[in-house]
């Protein structure tokens, strides 16, 4: 029995994260949630996993939940550091990162600093500070949730680490790959929000839509699995059935599919290094017909230029480039800015930033504070 806790746990790998546990009681224990929105669902999460902790940094919800649940049944625990506090606890085996955003990085530190498993769905903790985080896990303490980086994870067990070629990380395109160039700008939030193949939060999608989620895969990836960035290729496969491949240095190319379903990832992260049975829709593929891929388009999606230059600089460029567009992406929503000043304003703030090459924390915070100023300075 593992005792797990979920960061997260109302958004959308939360609630994943929670059904793959609700299928394996058996073998895994909630004992920790945290949320920063939705408090009826998680309220009715606290109803049926009876955490023995609950995090919450947002205080309005924080009261809303100790006046529904007494002290002896549940610890509430607040503040700015209630992620950090949650995962320390000694009984915690495995703690699910599905948080979205900066906000998810020290809890990230923390854990792997206590030799915790880390499933990883929050890859901005990866993106702004990898080399701190990965410095500090052991082979294996960190399993990717994020699906291309669990389909590389798989595909990584066909061979040794010095027979790697290349990764080829798919990505859907999202809505707007075959829309003309000209007609980007205009498009707006609730169509950006249709995403052609995944069901994710808000701030995911749009950058699926920028295609800065594959930006931010680059990097991820390129800690994650140790990786220069010369071996990280991307393919656009609309489909979303590839969910990545590995090439060997025979040329043998293993890729992970099957129907998108984030539970798979999840699961394989939490049973890793078994495999456990699941419930998921059969990929059929007479009747899926074709998959497609094509050449990814950086000059219509700079975005996944401005990964590269990222992943290949380093230092607090991940950093600086996830901060500003965490304030972009708010700032699209809130129908203040055009789809594409998305992109623009991040170059910008990427390119104006003094760049440390061997930051520490500390030099990561300031730099994602930086950016955030920055950034709506350059949208004012
Ligand atoms: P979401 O918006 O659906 O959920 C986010 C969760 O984090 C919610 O429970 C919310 O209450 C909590 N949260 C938000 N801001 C917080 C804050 N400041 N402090 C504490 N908690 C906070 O997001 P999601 O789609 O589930 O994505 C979560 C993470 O997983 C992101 O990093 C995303 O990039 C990554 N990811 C998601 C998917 C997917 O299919 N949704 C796939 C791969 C990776
Ligand atoms: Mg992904």
């Amino acid at each position: 029995m593992k005792n797990i806790v979920v960061l997260g746990s109302t958004g959308s790998i939360g609630k994943n994260t929670l059904e793959v546990a609700r299928n394996l009681k058996d073998k895994f224990r909630v004992i920790g949630l945290s949320s920063n929105s939705r408090w009826e669902l998680l309220s009715e999460q606290i109803e049926e996993f009876k955490p023995r902790y609950v995090a919450l940094n947002n205080s309005q919800l924080a009261g809303k939940i100790k006046s529904s649940f007494p002290d002896n049944q549940v610890k509430i625990l607040t503040g700015n550091n209630c992620l950090e506090e949650i995962v320390l606890h000694e009984e915690v085996d495995v703690v699910v990162s599905a948080v979205v955003g900066a906000v998810g990085l020290p809890a990230a530190i923390a854990t792997v600093q206590q030799g915790k498993t880390l499933a990883l769905a929050n890859k901005e903790s990866l993106v702004m500070a990898g080399h701190i985080v990965m410095s500090l896990a052991k082979k294996n303490q960190i399993l990717p949730v994020d699906s291309e980086h669990s389909a590389i994870f798989q595909s990584l067990q066909s061979g040794k680490r010095s027979e790697i070629k290349r990764v080829i990380i798919t990505a859907s395109g999202g809505p707007f790959y075959d829309l003309p160039a000209d007609k980007l700008p205009d498009v707006s939030p609730a169509q950006a929000l249709k995403h052609p193949t995944w069901q994710m939060g808000q701030k995911i999608t749009i950058d699926s839509a920028t295609l800065m989620n594959k930006a931010l895969e680059i990097i991820e990836a390129r800690w994650l699995f140790d990786l220069n960035v010369e071996q990280i290729d991307v393919v656009i496969h609309p489909q979303s059935i590839i969910h990545s491949m590995v090439e060997f240095c025979d040329g043998s190319v293993i890729a992970q599919m099957g129907m998108p379903d984030m539970k798979v990832p999840i699961q394989y992260a939490l049973t890793y290094p078994e495999r456990m049975s699941l419930s998921v829709q059969p990929l059929n593929l007479s009747s899926i017909g074709s998959l497609t891929f094509k050449k990814p388009d950086m000059e219509k999606f700079p975005a996944l230029r401005l990964g590269y230059q990222a992943a290949r600089e380093g230092g607090t460029m991940g950093a600086t480039l996830n901060a500003a567009n965490e304030v972009a992406v708010q700032a699209f929503l809130n129908g203040q800015i055009k789809f594409t000043e998305i992109a623009s304003s991040v170059e910008k703030v990427i390119n104006n930033h003094h760049y440390i090459k061997n930051p520490c924390l500390e030099d990561i915070l300031s730099a994602d504070a930086w950016a955030r100023q920055e950034t709506k300075k350059c949208l004012m």
